[in-house]
This record gives structure tokens, sequence and C-alpha cells, in this order.
């Protein structure tokens, strides 16, 4: 057990008084200080520890405090701690090869974080096509710079309006809720029908790129369905437009694999990652590109760069990291876990009125809640909350789970360590928070 952080409050207080934290007003603000954390848990200034149900921002995939990645960054501050981008280095030889190994790219361009590999891609993927437009979907983000902000289709994108010239947006492949009141299952095939219907009207030679997220995550884990990544790869390239596939949520493990679309068997033209790629430890994003892209570049210019860009430190974490998922097997035990997450998300569906519907692959899952389960009205609006939304997240933070809902979505995204134990506890508490909200719903 943790003990208490005597000057808890204070530092709290200075952190609200000298720091501004992100994505809200600041003054309804009271943070949690924490201290520390082991594995699926993390430790407060109070002495109290949280099952971390959102793995912090989904990103801490190996657990906190990993003790294989925390002496690789040790050895790396030892050994060279930072070394300009233009120099060689072993660490960014050896992440590079691994990075082109599981993804079937060729070679990776390094960021600080997802929203930078984001920005490389787009002005990569203009430069090699020569092409403006950008292709991105409404439930989607893909970071908070001025150009992955505005790609992104969520309302976080309308602070920075117009933003990014040349973004044209589609629709989702969210099967759930298919736009203008359609049917499921004639929208399976419009989900696609309608990217080429936009691509026509755009002018395909127009088009430098199509920005997906392999699995949307905090726009509501929309699953696509099976036919829909082979169909999507198939349209881009018949029109000459580069699939830039943003894992940054989805990949590294999240859902079983190294990158979501790899359910799918597809291959996309650029892969863009960060979080999972160093679970954290460190900051690191990735923009790996194909063989073609990669050798356009031999004699053209690379007009970016950044003074971080291949830190030894950061690149050290991912290589351990990375390390960390093979040798423990945790890919394999995200899908049998996920396999029981599944089960259990099920029977909740089945248990509560307000749940309409549960999407879950690998360890990457949410809870959609409505209403009414027969008109789906949503238990929040979209870019809203609501008093069963807002009942439900303080519930299960009393009882120290540390969850990711937004809308009205509740997220499910512990560590890839997680076991069954403590999914059953995070789950319970789920359950005793739905009861709440579906005796409310009653009146
Ligand atoms: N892309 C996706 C899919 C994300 O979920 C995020 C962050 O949540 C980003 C990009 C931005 O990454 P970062 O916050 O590291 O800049």
């Amino acid at each position: 057990m943790p003990e208490a952080h005597p000057d808890s409050q204070q530092v709290i207080q200075d952190n609200r008084d000298y720091t501004l934290f992100s994505w809200s007003a600041q003054a309804p603000l009271h943070p949690i200080h924490m201290v520390g954390g082991k594995g699926s848990h993390f430790f407060d200034g109070d002495g109290n520890t949280w099952l971390d149900f959102s793995s912090q921002l989904i990103n801490i995939n190996v657990g906190h405090q990993h003790p294989k990645v925390l002496q690789a960054i040790k050895d790396q501050v030892d050994t060279m701690c930072f070394a300009g981008p233009s120099f060689a280095t072993d660490v960014r030889a050896t992440l590079g090869k691994k990075l082109a190994e599981v993804t079937g790219l060729a070679k990776s361009f390094f960021t600080l974080g997802g929203s930078e590999a984001n920005e490389n891609a787009i002005k990569m993927a203009k430069l090699f096509t020569g092409r403006d437009k950008i292709i991105t979907r409404y439930r989607s983000y893909h970071g908070a710079t001025m150009g992955s902000m505005s790609a992104s289709g969520d309302p976080r994108r309308w602070p920075v309006e117009p933003g990014l010239p040349g973004i044209v947006r589609v629709f989702d492949p969210y099967m759930y809720r298919p736009p203008m009141g359609g049917t499921a299952e004639a929208w399976e095939d419009g989900c696609i029908t309608h990217i080429e219907e936009v691509i026509q009207m755009e002018g395909p030679h127009t088009i430098a790129a199509m920005l997906v997220e392999g699995i949307t995550g905090s726009n509501g884990l929309l699953i696509p369905p099976d036919s829909y990544y082979p169909r999507l790869r198939a349209l881009l390239d018949k029109y000459g437009i580069l699939m830039i596939d943003d894992e940054v949520m989805s990949g590294f493990g999240r859902t079983g694999k190294w990158l979501a679309t790899q359910h799918y068997g597809i291959v996309p033209d650029i892969v863009t990652c960060a979080k999972g790629l160093t679970s954290g430890y460190m900051p690191l994003g990735a923009v790996i590109v194909n063989q073609k892209i990669a050798d356009y570049f031999e004699d053209h210019f690379l007009a970016g760069g950044l003074t971080y860009s291949g830190h030894p430190v950061s690149l050290a974490a991912a290589i351990a990291n990375l390390k960390v998922y093979e040798d423990e097997n945790l890919f394999e035990h995200t899908l049998e876990m996920g396999q029981y997450l599944g089960l259990r998300l099920e029977a909740m569906k089945r248990k509560f009125v307000c749940v309409g519907d549960v999407r879950y692959i690998g360890l990457f899952s949410v809870l959609e809640l409505v209403k009414d389960k027969k008109t789906k009205e949503p238990l929040a609006p979209f870019n809203g909350t609501s008093p069963e939304m807002t009942k439900l997240a303080a519930h299960i933070k009393s009882k120290m789970v540390y969850a990711y809902s937004r809308f009205n979505f509740l997220w499910v995204c512990p560590p890839l360590v997680v076991t069954k134990e403590e999914l059953d506890h995070g789950l319970d508490v789920y359950e005793e928070a739905l009861a709440l909200v579906d005796q409310m719903i009653a009146g």
C-alpha cells in the first residue's frame, strides 16, 4: 500500500496555480495527484491505489513502471542522452529495422508524438503525390497541432477552423448508427461507395491521401465490417490516392496485433504511430512509409525536421518496449483477455437497459450508452454530457477505477498486462454504475 504524500494538496494547488491543463476550462479542475504505479495500477498522493482502466491516455500498454523499459532508459541515459537528428545512432538503426519488420513498410521518420506524426505524414503525402487534398472521416481524431487538429473530424477541430485547407471529410463505418437513417446492411456497401462518389466530386487528381484511424478510438471505437479495408485499399489504389493509417491509438498491441489494419489483411502506404510505441515511457512518434515513398525521397528534398527527431532515449525506450511485447507474449495475452472482456461486455448489454451497443477488439473496447435500446437515443448528446453520464463517471471514480468516458461512450482499455481478476474488478464497478443509470432512466 503506497503512503500518503504529506504535501499532496499543495502540489495540486501549485499545479493549478502555475500550469495549464489540456482540453479544459481550468477553473473546475481538481486533478488527481499521481505519484507512482505498478502494472495495471497507479497510486495517488492520498495513498490510494487506482485500477487504470484507461491505460492513462490509452498508451501505457506494458503497464506502469515495467522494469525492463526503465532499465533501457537508464542505460541509454548513461551511454548517450542526445544526438542531433542528422546523426546515425545504434538505437535509430535498431528501431528503424524493427518497425519495417513489424509493419511491412520501409523507412521511419521519428517525431515526438502522434500529432506531429500525422502532421509529417500529411506533408510527405503532399510532396510525394504533388496533390493537395486529404480525405478524413468525421468521427476521427488525429491530434492537436494545427494541421492534425484541423484534419480531425470530431468537434475538437472546431476552435481552429478553417484550419488546414483541402481537408475533405467522409462518413464512418459506424454500423450501429449508419448515416441518414439507413440500415447497417445497406451501409456496409455505402460506407465505401459514398467515398468513391466524394472522390469523383472532388477530382481524384487533387487528392493526395486518405487519413484513417486503423480503428477509430476516441470517437466511439468504430469497428468496420470485414470488407471495409480491402475495398478501401482497392479504391484508393484505383485513383493513386495514398492510404495513411493512423495507428497512434489502435496500434502496437492494443488490438492484439502490431497494427489494427493487420486484422483485415491490408498494408497501408504510410503508418503513423506513437502511444504504444514506447507505452508512454518516453515521448515518441513515427511516420513509417512504404518503399515507393522512401525511394522518392532518395532524390527529392524531405522538407521537414525536428530537433528531437530520433531522440536516443525515446528510441531506446521503444526498443525495450517492443521487446517486452514479444518476450512476454503480450499480444496473445491481449487476445485472450479480450475474448473474456467481450463475453462480459455482451452480458452487460443483455443485462442493462442503458447499454445500447458494445464494441471490442483485443483490449480496445467501448460501451455505447443509450436512454432506450429501441430508439437508440444517446445517453448524452453528441459533444455533450448528461446527468446520467456524470453520475456514471462519478461512481466509477469513487471506486478508484480510472476510466475514460466521453459523450455517451464508456471505454475499457486497461494495460495489456491486465489480469482476469483485475478485469473482473473494474467491470464489476462498471456494472454498479450502469445499475445506477438504469435506475435514473426508469425514473
Ligand atoms: N491520432 C490518434 C488516433 C490519437 O488517438 C491521438 C491521441 O489521442 C493522436 C493522433 C495524437 O497523438 P498525440 O497526443 O501523441 O500528439
